[in-house]
């Protein structure tokens, strides 16, 4: 994952280079180029107010970014043997993300059900799944994809149904700037791809009892 190379130069280093020091993240490189933006759009880095905004963005980075270095699939290995083979749904798991088209964020929540073949996963995990998944330049509709493959591949799950409500910054402050919109993404696989009913009694548990 992070080569630690020292030799890392400014155009080679790949997304998983990290930093000449070994940190899976390049602080300086960041601090370099917010400044470069400052000095870009007409402003003075060197402005009391600005002065430590290019070190506060490389953190920040750093925490935002930081699922390019967790694997999602830590969390599936502790799933658990249990003999429960009706859906498991997880409703409402709050995500930030960042998308990688304008660098903004957005945010919303996934719902996630899935049928177990004989391996159930503690309920904390898929929360750690879509953390991992969200905290790096992402596409709302591959992530959703992205987190019902691993359930279905790493889990073994008979079915899968993923949904992700979410607002993207870079149309509510930007472009088209609709306020209020919601980008509303799904990933069915197994059962609940197949098996009409199914699919009807995971989306009814993913919504039922809403009022909007
Ligand atoms: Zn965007």
């Amino acid at each position: 994952m992070n080569t630690g190379s020292p030799s890392c130069d400014a155009d080679a280093a790949g997304p998983d280079a990290g930093a000449p020091d070994g940190r899976p993240v390049d602080h300086a490189r960041i601090e370099r180029a917010v400044r470069e933006i400052l000095l870009a759009v007409g402003e003075n880095p060197d402005r009391e107010g600005l002065l430590e905004t290019p070190a506060r963005v490389a953190r920040m980075y750093a925490e935002m970014f930081s699922g390019l270095h967790a694997d999602p699939k830590v969390h599936l290995r502790k799933a658990f043997t249990e003999k429960y083979d009706e859906i498991v749904l997880v409703r409402d798991i709050a995500f930030n993300s960042v998308c990688e088209h304008h660098l903004l964020p957005f945010m919303g929540h996934a719902h996630i059900g899935y049928l177990p073949n004989g391996r159930v996963l503690g309920l904390s995990k898929l929360a750690r799944v879509v953390e991992a998944l969200s905290h790096r330049p992402q596409v709302q509709e591959r992530m959703t994809e992205q987190i019902a493959d691993l359930l279905v591949h790493d889990l073994g799950a008979k079915g899968v149904a993923v949904v992700v409500e979410a607002s993207h910054t870079c149309m509510t402050i930007r472009g088209v700037r609709k306020p209020g919109s919601v980008c509303v993404t799904s990933a069915m696989k197994g059962l609940f791809r197949s098996n009409i009913s199914s699919r009807a009694e995971v989306m009814s548990l993913i919504y039922g009892g809403r009022t909007q």
